[in-house]
C-alpha cells in the first residue's frame, strides 16, 4: 500500500531549482497530511472519475494551507512520484510540469 508522503521513508534530493526552504530539514514531519484518515491522496482501485475530481480537489485543499508545500512538490517531482497528490498536484500535474522544466533545461544547453 502507497504511504502518505511523511509516513515514508526517503531523504530529500537536492533540488533542480531553489526553492526557499531547507530541503535538508525535517520538513516531512510538518506535512499537513500525517493522518491522512479520509485517505484523500491516493485513488482507490476503480474510483469513478467524478470521486476522483473531487477527492483530489480535497486533497489539494489540504496542501494549499501545508507549511511545506514547496519541499514536498520538489520531492515528487524529483522521485518521481508516479501516484497520488503530493505538494498540491495530482500525477498528472506534476508529468506536466515535468516536461516544460525538461524543455526548458534543454533550451538553456541548446
Ligand atoms: S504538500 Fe500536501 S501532500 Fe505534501 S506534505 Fe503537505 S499536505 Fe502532504
Amino acid at each position: 500500500m502507497l504511504q502518505s508522503p511523511h509516513e515514508s521513508q526517503w531523504s530529500p534530493a537536492a533540488p533542480a531549482q531553489p526553492i526557499r526552504r531547507d530541503l535538508a530539514g525535517p520538513w516531512h514531519s510538518e506535512a499537513a497530511c500525517q493522518r491522512d484518515e479520509a485517505g484523500l491522496f491516493f485513488a482507490p482501485s476503480q474510483e469513478p472519475t467524478a470521486a476522483r475530481l473531487s477527492r483530489e480537489q480535497a486533497a489539494k485543499s489540504v496542501c494549499a494551507r501545508c507549511p511545506v508545500l514547496l519541499e514536498c512538490r520538489e520531492h515528487a517531482l524529483l522521485q518521481p512520484e508516479p501516484y497520488g497528490v503530493w505538494g498540491g498536484l495530482t500525477a498528472a500535474e506534476r508529468r506536466v510540469v515535468l516536461g516544460r522544466r525538461r524543455r526548458r533545461q534543454a533550451a538553456e544547453a541548446a
